[in-house]
């Protein structure tokens, strides 16, 4: 007979649907028209309903279906007063039918660690930059990000009524990563893709040095790795502390999954147990390939500046 399916695959498949119904809220509260904008820590650093309604959905959610996994969400909210509207019990089945790495086939819910970005790229969905938008729920095992998904809930928003509204991708180390064209950057040319509104004197000192022929600038953690892995930009390269652990984790297994790297600054890996700070102090850089041409070029100084 069949054996059920692994535990991964499983908070997997309804980590896929927990995602979907996250990207609805999204689109809710925007075209409601309230945001309910509160600053966290200043005017750059911003939660809105939607915020706190997505995470409250995906943590309560999560936590119903696997109540021994812990659950970290970027916001800091009570608890106790989560609807059951916000509730999502569903799974994606095709999913659900692939078999699970066989390094993953034992892990045991008090194992897993899950980071839970419910809006990156805020500030943009408040200046209606929408498909900058992503929900990320991501996957740690062993101090390491094994499975993520990334929901762009405005994917072909601009591109007119017959269009498909939003999209999900995911992934899972061993396995590979799926709900999008993998497609490789332009050979020979250098695209950096970095923040828009967390800029500094030392994030650009940094592109500078690395000599590109040309820089995208655009919002959100997962939406700069989606430019990565679809071919836009050829390296996320951003010198800053700023971004956290649930900005990483889903992007960096997605992009594992797909022969990507991604460590800080200074070269080295992020960690995802649940006892790790969030803060990545020591920036980011990401591809999807040629990792050791753009860290080879990163200067001191700027390794200098930032410590991990
Ligand atoms: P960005 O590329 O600016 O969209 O940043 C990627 C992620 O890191 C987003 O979730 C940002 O909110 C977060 N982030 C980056 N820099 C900062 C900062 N200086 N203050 C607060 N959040 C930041
Ligand atoms: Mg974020
Ligand atoms: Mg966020």
């Amino acid at each position: 007979s069949m054996a059920s399916p692994a535990l991964l695959m499983r908070v997997v498949a309804s980590a896929y649907s927990v995602a979907e119904k996250a990207a609805t809220i999204v689109r809710n509260v925007m075209s409601a028209g309230d945001l309910g904008i509160v600053e966290k820590a200043g005017p750059n650093d911003l939660q809105t309903k939607a915020d706190r309604l997505v995470q409250m959905s995906i943590c309560a959610s999560l936590a119903r279906k696997f109540p021994k996994v812990t659950i970290i969400g970027e916001e800091e909210l009570p608890t106790d007063d989560v609807t059951e509207d916000l509730i999502e019990d569903g799974h994606c089945e095709e999913i659900l039918k692939k078999p699970c790495p066989a390094q993953y086939t034992g892990i045991k819910e008090e194992e897993l660690v899950i980071w839970v970005d419910p809006l990156d790229g805020t500030k943009e969905y408040t200046e209606g930059l929408l498909d900058h938008v992503t929900v990320l729920i991501g996957i740690a095992y062993g101090g390491k990000a094994i499975a993520g998904v990334i929901n762009q809930p405005y994917y072909n928003y601009e591109a007119g009524a017959n269009a498909v509204l939003g999209r999900t991708i995911w992934g899972v180390v061993g396995m590979g990563a799926f709900g999008f064209q993998l497609t490789e950057a332009p050979a020979g040319k250098h695209i950096i893709v970095t923040t828009r509104s967390h800029s500094s004197a030392l994030v650009n000192e940094c592109i500078t040095a690395l000599n590109p022929d040309h820089v995208i600038r655009v919002g959100g953690a997962g939406n700069k790795i989606i430019q990565l892995i679809e071919g836009k930009a050829s390296a996320y390269v951003f010198a800053s502390p700023g971004c956290k652990k649930w900005d990483t984790c889903a992007p960096e297994a997605i992009l594992h999954a797909v022969g990507g790297k991604i460590t800080d600054i200074c070269g080295n890996s992020f960690q995802y147990n649940k006892e790790v700070k969030h803060m990545n102090s020591a920036g980011v850089l990401a591809t999807l390939r040629n990792y050791d041409y753009y860290a080879s070029r990163i200067p001191n100084t700027v390794k200098g500046s930032l410590v991990p």
